[in-house]
Order: C-alpha cells, then structure tokens, then sequence
C-alpha cells in the first residue's frame, strides 16, 4: 500500500495460498470454506506490484546474498526478511518424523486430515484420535475435529490429549485451564497429563512412562522448532535455531537481514510463537526495510506484555484469555469470527477491471 521508491521487491513462499492458521480449527470443524482462511498471495503481490516466487527455500548464502530455492535458480537480495514460521520439534522422538501429522505446515495436515476423515467409514471399529501437545493449538484442533466427527457424519470414536504439562494450557490463567479440563472431560476425551511421547511407529505411540496407546490418527502439537537450514546458513540463531534479532528485528550477526514472527527469537525479550506477534510486528518490519534503503534511522518495535486469545471449542463457541480475564460463550466466537473475518479481508484486494 506504500511502495518504497525504487525498491524492487519479491515474495517467496512455499504456497500460493497460504493458510491463516487462526481459522483453521474452523476451516476442520465446518464453520469455514477453504477460501475463507487463505490468502491469495499470487493476486496479492499482482495487486501490490510484487514479484512472486512460489518455491520452497531450503538455504541462504548471506556472504553472496543469495537465496536457494527448489527447482528455481538462485535469488540475489540486498536485504532479506526471513518470515518462514515454525513446525513442530520432532527430531527428538523417535519415528515422529515419519509417523503422526504435524499440524504445521497447515497444508500437508489439512490433507492428510480430510484424506482420513473422508476414509474412516471404511474402519469397522470407532476410530482413535490421539492429540499431543496441550497449547491452545492442540486443544483447538482436537475440539474441531470432535466436532466434525460428531456432528457430520455422528460417528462414535476415541479422542485421546496427550499433554506434557500438568495442567492443559499452561500459559492461561486458571479460569481458562478449568474450563477445558470440564469441557473435555464432559466430551468424554481423556487427558493424560504430565507424560512425554517418546516414540511412536505406525500402530502405537509410546509415553515417557511405558504406557502404550494405540492410535489411527495422531496429531503433533508440540512446541515450535525452526527449518534446520537457517542455523546452517551462517546467521545467528538461538539454542532452538530461531533468528536471533535486535531491537529493530534485524539479525544480530547480518544487518542486512530482518526476521520476525515465530522465525525469529527477539533478544531483548523472549516472546511466544503467537500470531499476534507476527502480525504487529509487520509494520515495523517495512518502515526499517524503507529507513534503511533511505538512511533513516530505524524504529524499535515494542511488544505487548499481554495478548488478547480468543480459544474456540469446536462448535461455534470460545473463551477469551487475556492475563487474568477469562470470558466464554457464543458471542465470544462471534466476537473472533468478526475480527478473523476482517483480517482477512484486508489481503483480498480487488484487482482492476473488477476480478476478486
Ligand atoms: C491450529 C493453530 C491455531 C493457531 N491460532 C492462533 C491464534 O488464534 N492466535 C495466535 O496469535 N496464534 C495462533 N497460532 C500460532 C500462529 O500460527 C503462529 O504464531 C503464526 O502463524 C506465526 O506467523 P509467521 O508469519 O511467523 O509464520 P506462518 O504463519 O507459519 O507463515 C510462514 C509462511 O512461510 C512459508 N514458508 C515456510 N517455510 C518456507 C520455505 N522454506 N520456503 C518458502 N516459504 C516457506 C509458509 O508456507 C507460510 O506461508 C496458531 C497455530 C496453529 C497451529
């Protein structure tokens, strides 16, 4: 909406419609089309006059300036902003990576998800969800595809919550953490709390205790682990490989590169990977990008110490969480569904001659 004289910028992404994840439990339980929570990113950079590159990195040379890119030939920056989010960390369980569906990159688990959901009529026994990870990711999607199970095809199945901390949601306050103790529990899902998988294979998942569980579809929720090629370029990264930034969101070890949101680990204070932070911190990120190309001085971006969450619970009702506030009911998730809506309707621009 305000191009930088001059500059020429592109955008590189794995995806041509990429998910907005805040949605998405929506998108499993019905309440949503696919095309309510993606983002045209072709028709948003022809819009804004961006060159866009759909491929999939997997390295950066910052000595040459030089991005790699599958099946593209390599890409020259002058200044780079690293923005690839984060998966879940499986490296340390053994059989993760080719067993169970981690709920990042959205894509591949929505797939995976609707392939199975699509096929269990076939089974002839109630199938077994297993959930790991208790955050508020973890209990969303496994409140959505309750639903979704339930209510559109009234099937009986097994839902299982495998959550590391004793208490789910071990972030929120305690009003929050009582209510979807209550809600899953009235929902019949059982929670295993204060146990770690430590291995899994294609029929049983096994916890740090021994117990087996046996499983038809697992979903890994865990906590966040950055691309492994970003430690490997050379930039410097934290102990979890997150892009270390300053004050400016620019790479302690390369000025000439930024980062933000869950890729990035901001030294002065350590944040939470939530989108509320991501999307602050866009507008720092163009103003430094556009003071550096002119020789201004750039801006310091100032998180928030709290932020508002709004958790949903599978059919068309939430609970906010904000330090201590806790509120729930329908209008919660009316109240989510207008703000997610109007989110999104800043990315779909219309294009001239009138095409959406
Ligand atoms: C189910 C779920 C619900 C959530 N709900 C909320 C919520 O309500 N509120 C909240 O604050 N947070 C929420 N989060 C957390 C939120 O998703 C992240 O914190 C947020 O998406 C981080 O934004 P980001 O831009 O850093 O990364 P992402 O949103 O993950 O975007 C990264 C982008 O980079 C692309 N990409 C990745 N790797 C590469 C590569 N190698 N090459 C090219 N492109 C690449 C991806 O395709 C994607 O488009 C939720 C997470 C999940 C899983």
């Amino acid at each position: 909406m305000h191009p930088i004289p001059e500059a020429a910028l592109t955008l590189i992404s794995s995806e041509a419609l990429t998910p907005y994840s805040g949605m998405i439990p929506g998108l499993i339980a019905g309440h949503y089309a696919f095309k309510d929570c993606h983002i045209d990113l072709m028709k948003l950079c022809q819009w804004a006059g961006i060159r866009f590159v759909c491929s999939e990195v997997h390295a950066i040379n910052p000595c040459d300036k030089q991005v790699y890119c599958d099946q593209h030939p390599p890409l020259r920056y002058d200044f780079l902003s690293i923005n690839v989010g984060s998966q879940p960390a499986l490296h340390q369980i053994q059989g993760a990576a080719a067993h169970g569906h981690p709920v990042k990159p959205i894509k591949r688990f929505f797939q995976d998800w609707r392939h199975w959901f699509e096929s269990i009529h076939r089974l002839s026994y109630s199938p077994r969800i297993v959930v790991i990870g208790g955050g508020a990711a973890g209990i969303e999607i496994l409140l959505a595809m309750h639903y979704a199970m339930h209510r559109t095809i009234s099937m009986q199945s097994n839902f299982t919550l495998v959550c590391a901390d004793q208490q789910v949601l071990n972030s929120h306050n305690k009003q929050v953490q009582d209510f979807f103790d209550h809600h899953l529990q009235s929902l019949g899902i059982a929670i295993i709390h204060g146990k770690r998988v430590v291995s899994i294979n294609e029929r049983q998942i096994m916890l740090n205790d021994l117990t087996l569980l046996n499983y038809d579809f697992a979903v890994w929720c865990i906590h966040a682990a950055a691309p492994p090629w970003l430690r490997e370029s050379g930039i410097q990264c934290d102990e979890k490989g997150f892009v270390r930034v300053d004050q400016y969101l620019r790479s302690i070890s390369h000025p000439d590169i930024f980062a933000t949101g869950d890729a990035a680990s901001f030294v002065p204070v350590p944040l939470p990977k939530a989108g509320v932070y991501a999307v602050r911190q866009g507008p720092v990120l163009v103003r430094n990008i556009a003071a550096l190309l002119e020789n201004q001085p750039l801006s310091p971006y100032r998180p928030q110490r709290h932020y508002l969450s709004i958790i949903t619970a599978g059919d068309r009702y939430a609970v906010a969480s904000r330090g201590s506030f806790f509120a729930k009911g329908k209008w919660v998730w009316y109240w989510k569904n207008m703000i997610d809506r109007s989110f999104m309707a800043r990315f779909n621009p219309k294009l001239p001659g009138g095409s959406q």
